[in-house]
Protein backbone atom coordinates (compact mmCIF):
# COMPACT_ATOMS: atom_id res chain seq x y z
CA UNK A 1 0.00 0.00 0.00
CA UNK A 2 1.25 3.71 -0.84
CA UNK A 3 0.00 7.52 -0.70
CA UNK A 4 -1.08 7.24 -4.27
CA UNK A 5 -4.09 5.47 -3.42
CA UNK A 6 -5.36 7.96 -1.51
CA UNK A 7 -6.62 11.67 -2.85
CA UNK A 8 -5.68 14.39 -0.46
CA UNK A 9 -8.60 16.42 -0.27
CA UNK A 10 -7.27 18.94 3.17
CA UNK A 11 -5.02 20.01 5.50
CA UNK A 12 -7.16 19.05 8.70
CA UNK A 13 -3.91 19.51 11.50
CA UNK A 14 -0.54 19.63 12.31
CA UNK A 15 1.90 18.07 15.02
CA UNK A 16 5.09 18.25 16.73
CA UNK A 17 6.47 16.26 13.47
CA UNK A 18 3.96 15.52 10.88
CA UNK A 19 0.64 16.74 9.29
CA UNK A 20 -2.42 15.13 9.13
CA UNK A 21 -5.25 15.42 6.01
CA UNK A 22 -8.66 13.94 4.97
CA UNK A 23 -8.25 11.60 2.42
CA UNK A 24 -10.14 9.47 0.16
CA UNK A 25 -9.27 5.65 -0.73
CA UNK A 26 -9.40 6.12 -4.17
CA UNK A 27 -11.02 2.34 -5.20
CA UNK A 28 -13.38 2.53 -1.92
CA UNK A 29 -14.23 6.19 -1.55
CA UNK A 30 -13.71 5.73 1.71
CA UNK A 31 -12.83 9.15 4.00
CA UNK A 32 -9.92 8.73 6.14
CA UNK A 33 -7.73 10.89 8.40
CA UNK A 34 -4.12 10.65 7.14
CA UNK A 35 -1.41 11.25 9.99
CA UNK A 36 1.89 11.44 8.55
CA UNK A 37 5.24 11.62 9.96
CA UNK A 38 8.08 12.65 8.38
CA UNK A 39 11.16 10.29 8.90
CA UNK A 40 14.14 13.32 8.63
CA UNK A 41 12.60 14.76 11.89
CA UNK A 42 11.99 11.58 13.64
CA UNK A 43 15.07 9.73 12.90
CA UNK A 44 16.58 9.91 16.41
CA UNK A 45 16.21 6.73 18.50
CA UNK A 46 13.51 7.42 21.08
CA UNK A 47 11.33 8.99 18.86
CA UNK A 48 11.56 6.01 16.37
CA UNK A 49 10.12 3.73 19.66
CA UNK A 50 7.39 6.50 19.76
CA UNK A 51 6.17 5.77 16.54
CA UNK A 52 6.34 2.07 17.04
CA UNK A 53 4.98 2.59 20.04
CA UNK A 54 1.84 4.35 18.76
CA UNK A 55 1.30 1.60 16.17
CA UNK A 56 1.70 -1.39 18.40
CA UNK A 57 -1.05 0.47 20.96
CA UNK A 58 -3.59 1.37 18.36
CA UNK A 59 -3.23 -2.29 16.83
CA UNK A 60 -3.49 -3.48 20.56
CA UNK A 61 -6.30 -1.26 22.17
CA UNK A 62 -9.13 -1.58 20.07
CA UNK A 63 -12.39 0.59 21.56
CA UNK A 64 -15.11 2.45 20.52
CA UNK A 65 -13.89 6.03 22.42
CA UNK A 66 -10.07 5.11 20.81
CA UNK A 67 -9.72 6.17 17.21
CA UNK A 68 -9.30 3.23 14.93
CA UNK A 69 -6.51 2.54 12.89
CA UNK A 70 -7.20 0.68 9.41
CA UNK A 71 -3.68 0.63 7.31
CA UNK A 72 0.04 1.26 8.47
CA UNK A 73 2.66 2.09 5.25
CA UNK A 74 5.97 4.01 4.71
CA UNK A 75 8.28 5.40 2.31
CA UNK A 76 11.52 6.82 1.91
CA UNK A 77 10.62 9.48 4.02
CA UNK A 78 7.52 9.39 5.88
CA UNK A 79 5.27 7.14 8.43
CA UNK A 80 1.81 7.09 7.25
CA UNK A 81 -1.07 6.19 10.23
CA UNK A 82 -4.53 5.50 8.40
CA UNK A 83 -7.41 6.00 10.71
CA UNK A 84 -10.74 6.56 10.89
CA UNK A 85 -11.71 10.30 10.42
CA UNK A 86 -13.70 11.94 13.47
CA UNK A 87 -15.35 14.75 11.37
CA UNK A 88 -16.88 16.84 15.02
CA UNK A 89 -12.95 18.09 15.62
CA UNK A 90 -11.52 17.82 18.68
CA UNK A 91 -11.99 19.27 21.93
CA UNK A 92 -8.83 21.96 22.02
CA UNK A 93 -11.20 23.29 18.68
CA UNK A 94 -14.43 23.38 20.83
CA UNK A 95 -13.11 25.58 23.85
CA UNK A 96 -11.62 27.68 21.40
CA UNK A 97 -15.38 28.74 20.21
CA UNK A 98 -16.97 28.06 23.81
CA UNK A 99 -14.51 28.76 25.86
CA UNK A 100 -16.17 27.11 29.23
CA UNK A 101 -18.18 23.96 29.02
CA UNK A 102 -21.50 23.66 30.79
CA UNK A 103 -21.18 21.18 33.56
CA UNK A 104 -23.61 18.61 31.97
CA UNK A 105 -21.36 18.35 29.08
CA UNK A 106 -18.09 18.20 30.94
CA UNK A 107 -19.57 15.72 32.82
CA UNK A 108 -20.42 13.50 29.68
CA UNK A 109 -17.04 13.83 28.34
CA UNK A 110 -15.26 13.14 31.50
CA UNK A 111 -17.74 9.96 31.95
CA UNK A 112 -16.24 8.97 28.16
CA UNK A 113 -12.65 9.55 28.80
CA UNK A 114 -12.69 7.16 32.29
CA UNK A 115 -13.83 4.17 29.98
CA UNK A 116 -11.46 5.29 27.45
CA UNK A 117 -8.70 4.92 30.25
CA UNK A 118 -9.94 2.19 31.99
CA UNK A 119 -10.05 0.29 29.10
CA UNK A 120 -6.26 1.27 28.02
CA UNK A 121 -5.16 0.85 32.08
CA UNK A 122 -6.58 -2.71 31.88
CA UNK A 123 -4.94 -3.06 28.93
CA UNK A 124 -1.23 -2.03 30.82
CA UNK A 125 -1.37 1.19 28.88
CA UNK A 126 -0.30 4.97 30.38
CA UNK A 127 -1.79 7.39 28.16
CA UNK A 128 0.44 9.78 28.67
CA UNK A 129 -1.14 12.70 26.93
CA UNK A 130 -4.60 13.38 27.46
CA UNK A 131 -5.25 17.13 26.51
CA UNK A 132 -8.13 18.65 24.18
CA UNK A 133 -6.08 18.20 20.99
CA UNK A 134 -6.20 14.99 21.28
CA UNK A 135 -9.62 14.16 22.08
CA UNK A 136 -11.31 13.85 19.20
CA UNK A 137 -15.61 14.32 18.26
CA UNK A 138 -17.19 12.30 16.31
CA UNK A 139 -20.43 12.70 14.45
CA UNK A 140 -22.50 10.92 17.24
CA UNK A 141 -21.07 13.66 19.68
CA UNK A 142 -18.91 11.00 21.34
CA UNK A 143 -15.19 11.00 21.53
CA UNK A 144 -12.34 8.90 20.76
CA UNK A 145 -8.80 9.25 22.14
CA UNK A 146 -6.06 10.30 19.59
CA UNK A 147 -2.26 10.46 19.79
CA UNK A 148 -0.37 7.65 21.58
CA UNK A 149 3.34 8.74 20.61
CA UNK A 150 3.84 9.35 24.11
CA UNK A 151 2.11 5.94 25.62
CA UNK A 152 3.95 3.76 26.87
CA UNK A 153 2.82 -0.58 28.02
CA UNK A 154 3.49 -0.52 31.33
CA UNK A 155 5.81 -3.77 31.83
CA UNK A 156 7.90 -3.58 34.87
CA UNK A 157 5.31 -1.82 37.72
CA UNK A 158 6.48 1.58 37.23
CA UNK A 159 7.62 3.70 34.27
CA UNK A 160 10.57 6.47 34.56
CA UNK A 161 11.17 8.70 31.39
CA UNK A 162 10.05 12.36 30.67
CA UNK A 163 7.23 12.43 28.39
CA UNK A 164 4.24 14.38 27.88
CA UNK A 165 2.86 17.96 27.15
CA UNK A 166 4.17 20.00 29.95
CA UNK A 167 0.92 21.80 30.70
CA UNK A 168 -0.38 18.42 32.00
CA UNK A 169 2.34 16.54 33.57
CA UNK A 170 1.62 15.50 36.64
CA UNK A 171 4.44 16.20 39.40
CA UNK A 172 5.57 12.68 39.79
CA UNK A 173 7.15 12.84 36.43
CA UNK A 174 8.56 15.91 36.75
CA UNK A 175 10.44 14.73 40.01
CA UNK A 176 12.28 11.70 38.90
CA UNK A 177 13.78 10.36 42.73
CA UNK A 178 13.68 7.18 41.23
CA UNK A 179 10.43 5.98 42.55
CA UNK A 180 8.83 6.19 39.11
CA UNK A 181 4.88 6.90 38.27
CA UNK A 182 2.05 4.93 36.99
CA UNK A 183 -1.51 5.16 35.95
CA UNK A 184 -2.83 7.74 38.35
CA UNK A 185 -0.10 10.26 36.03
CA UNK A 186 -3.64 9.85 33.32
CA UNK A 187 -5.78 10.62 36.87
CA UNK A 188 -3.41 14.18 36.86
CA UNK A 189 -4.23 15.06 33.03
CA UNK A 190 -8.08 13.92 33.78
CA UNK A 191 -7.87 16.77 36.83
CA UNK A 192 -6.16 19.27 34.30
CA UNK A 193 -8.81 18.57 31.52
CA UNK A 194 -11.79 19.04 33.08
CA UNK A 195 -10.07 22.60 34.81
CA UNK A 196 -9.38 23.59 31.51
CA UNK A 197 -12.96 22.73 30.33
CA UNK A 198 -14.47 24.76 32.94
CA UNK A 199 -11.55 27.70 33.95
CA UNK A 200 -11.15 28.28 30.13
CA UNK A 201 -7.24 27.91 30.51
CA UNK A 202 -5.03 24.97 31.70
CA UNK A 203 -4.53 25.23 35.75
CA UNK A 204 -0.98 25.79 35.49
CA UNK A 205 0.59 28.69 33.13
CA UNK A 206 3.72 29.82 31.96
CA UNK A 207 5.76 30.48 28.94
CA UNK A 208 8.84 28.97 30.81
CA UNK A 209 9.34 25.81 31.22
CA UNK A 210 10.96 26.00 34.64
CA UNK A 211 8.62 27.92 36.08
CA UNK A 212 5.49 26.05 34.80
CA UNK A 213 7.38 22.97 36.45
CA UNK A 214 7.65 24.79 39.50
CA UNK A 215 3.99 25.41 39.12
CA UNK A 216 3.17 21.88 38.75
CA UNK A 217 4.89 20.57 41.72
CA UNK A 218 4.15 23.31 44.30
CA UNK A 219 0.82 25.83 43.16
CA UNK A 220 -2.61 25.23 44.02
CA UNK A 221 -4.24 26.10 41.06
CA UNK A 222 -7.23 29.41 41.61
CA UNK A 223 -11.10 28.53 41.13
CA UNK A 224 -12.29 32.23 41.02
CA UNK A 225 -14.80 31.31 37.88
CA UNK A 226 -18.56 29.72 38.44
CA UNK A 227 -17.79 25.89 39.43
CA UNK A 228 -19.69 23.94 41.32
CA UNK A 229 -18.80 22.25 44.80
CA UNK A 230 -19.05 19.16 43.22
CA UNK A 231 -16.85 19.41 40.29
CA UNK A 232 -14.55 21.50 41.98
CA UNK A 233 -14.23 18.96 44.87
CA UNK A 234 -13.41 16.39 42.15
CA UNK A 235 -10.48 18.58 40.46
CA UNK A 236 -8.70 19.37 43.69
CA UNK A 237 -8.85 15.81 44.11
CA UNK A 238 -7.48 14.55 40.67
CA UNK A 239 -4.86 17.59 40.74
CA UNK A 240 -3.07 16.78 44.57
CA UNK A 241 0.67 16.35 43.70
CA UNK A 242 0.99 13.30 45.51
CA UNK A 243 -0.03 10.24 43.39
CA UNK A 244 -1.16 7.71 46.60
CA UNK A 245 -3.41 10.71 47.53
CA UNK A 246 -4.74 10.96 44.16
CA UNK A 247 -8.25 9.35 43.46
CA UNK A 248 -7.73 5.76 41.24
CA UNK A 249 -10.55 6.51 37.89
CA UNK A 250 -12.84 3.18 40.22
CA UNK A 251 -12.81 5.57 42.83
CA UNK A 252 -13.53 8.57 40.94
CA UNK A 253 -16.56 7.02 39.76
CA UNK A 254 -18.08 7.70 43.33
CA UNK A 255 -17.58 11.66 43.45
CA UNK A 256 -20.81 13.30 43.96
CA UNK A 257 -20.12 15.08 40.59
CA UNK A 258 -20.79 12.07 39.12
CA UNK A 259 -24.06 11.52 41.74
CA UNK A 260 -27.05 11.66 38.84
CA UNK A 261 -25.54 9.11 36.46
CA UNK A 262 -27.56 6.06 36.69
CA UNK A 263 -25.97 3.53 34.58
CA UNK A 264 -21.94 4.09 33.40
CA UNK A 265 -22.09 1.30 30.69
CA UNK A 266 -25.40 2.69 29.07
CA UNK A 267 -22.06 5.31 27.69
CA UNK A 268 -20.51 2.37 25.92
CA UNK A 269 -23.14 1.48 23.52
CA UNK A 270 -24.43 5.03 22.95
CA UNK A 271 -27.53 5.17 24.40
CA UNK A 272 -27.38 8.29 26.20
CA UNK A 273 -27.99 11.74 24.07
CA UNK A 274 -24.92 13.94 24.22
CA UNK A 275 -25.46 17.08 25.24
CA UNK A 276 -23.65 18.51 22.11
CA UNK A 277 -23.79 17.43 18.47
CA UNK A 278 -21.44 18.70 16.03
CA UNK A 279 -22.70 20.15 12.49
CA UNK A 280 -21.25 18.23 9.70
CA UNK A 281 -22.15 18.33 6.60
CA UNK A 282 -21.18 14.91 4.67
CA UNK A 283 -18.33 12.79 5.36
CA UNK A 284 -16.04 14.88 3.91
CA UNK A 285 -16.82 18.39 5.62
CA UNK A 286 -13.45 19.92 7.64
CA UNK A 287 -15.82 22.75 8.92
CA UNK A 288 -15.23 21.70 12.45
CA UNK A 289 -11.20 21.82 12.08
CA UNK A 290 -9.46 24.98 12.29
CA UNK A 291 -9.29 27.11 9.31
CA UNK A 292 -5.65 27.76 9.50
CA UNK A 293 -5.32 24.12 8.36
CA UNK A 294 -8.40 23.79 6.28
CA UNK A 295 -7.62 26.84 3.79
CA UNK A 296 -4.43 26.21 2.89
CA UNK A 297 -4.56 25.50 -0.75
CA UNK A 298 -1.46 24.75 -1.34
CA UNK A 299 -1.26 22.24 1.25
CA UNK A 300 1.87 20.14 -0.13
CA UNK A 301 0.51 16.25 -0.33
CA UNK A 302 3.44 14.46 0.68
CA UNK A 303 3.48 11.69 -2.11
CA UNK A 304 7.11 10.92 -2.34
CA UNK A 305 8.27 8.30 -4.61
CA UNK A 306 9.85 4.95 -3.75
CA UNK A 307 7.82 2.95 -1.12
CA UNK A 308 10.87 0.74 0.52
CA UNK A 309 10.00 -0.68 3.92
CA UNK A 310 13.87 -1.26 4.92
CA UNK A 311 14.09 0.77 7.80
CA UNK A 312 11.37 0.11 9.83
CA UNK A 313 10.52 -3.50 9.88
CA UNK A 314 7.13 -4.45 10.98
CA UNK A 315 5.47 -0.86 10.81
CA UNK A 316 3.60 -1.13 7.66
CA UNK A 317 0.46 -3.18 7.86
CA UNK A 318 -3.49 -3.82 7.15
CA UNK A 319 -5.33 -3.19 10.29
CA UNK A 320 -8.91 -3.09 8.53
CA UNK A 321 -10.17 -6.37 8.58
CA UNK A 322 -9.45 -6.83 12.12
P1 LIG B 1 0.58 14.96 17.11
O1 LIG B 1 1.17 13.67 17.61
O2 LIG B 1 1.53 15.63 16.20
O3 LIG B 1 0.04 15.82 18.20
P2 LIG B 1 -2.12 14.09 16.52
O4 LIG B 1 -2.28 12.63 16.27
O5 LIG B 1 -2.53 14.59 17.86
O6 LIG B 1 -0.63 14.53 16.16
O7 LIG B 1 -2.93 14.88 15.39
C1 LIG B 1 -2.87 16.30 15.31
C2 LIG B 1 -4.28 16.87 15.13
O8 LIG B 1 -4.88 16.35 13.93
C3 LIG B 1 -5.24 16.53 16.24
O9 LIG B 1 -5.14 17.46 17.32
C4 LIG B 1 -6.59 16.62 15.53
O10 LIG B 1 -7.03 17.97 15.41
C5 LIG B 1 -6.27 16.12 14.12
N1 LIG B 1 -6.55 14.69 14.01
C6 LIG B 1 -5.71 13.67 14.30
N2 LIG B 1 -6.28 12.47 14.08
C7 LIG B 1 -7.52 12.71 13.61
C8 LIG B 1 -8.65 11.89 13.19
N3 LIG B 1 -8.56 10.56 13.21
N4 LIG B 1 -9.78 12.52 12.80
C9 LIG B 1 -9.86 13.85 12.79
N5 LIG B 1 -8.85 14.67 13.16
C10 LIG B 1 -7.71 14.14 13.57
MG1 LIG C 1 -1.60 15.46 19.46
Amino acid sequence: MDIKQFSMLRLIGKGAYGQVFLAKKKDTNKVYAIKTLKKKEIDKKKQAQHVMMEKTILNQAKHQFIVSLSYTFQSDKHFYFVLEYCAGGDLFSLLRVKRRLKEEQIQFYAILIIHALQFLHTQKIIYRDLKPENVLIDEKGYIKLTDFGLSKILLQEKADSIVGTPEYLAPEILTQNGDGYDYKVDCWSLGCLLYEMIAECPPFISEQRDQLIKLIKTKQPEYNFPISNELKDLIVSLLQKDPKQRPSLMEVKSFAFFKNVEDWQSYLTYKVIPPFLPVIHGPEDVSNFDTEFTQQEQFGSPSDGSNSDNKFPGFSGNNSQQ
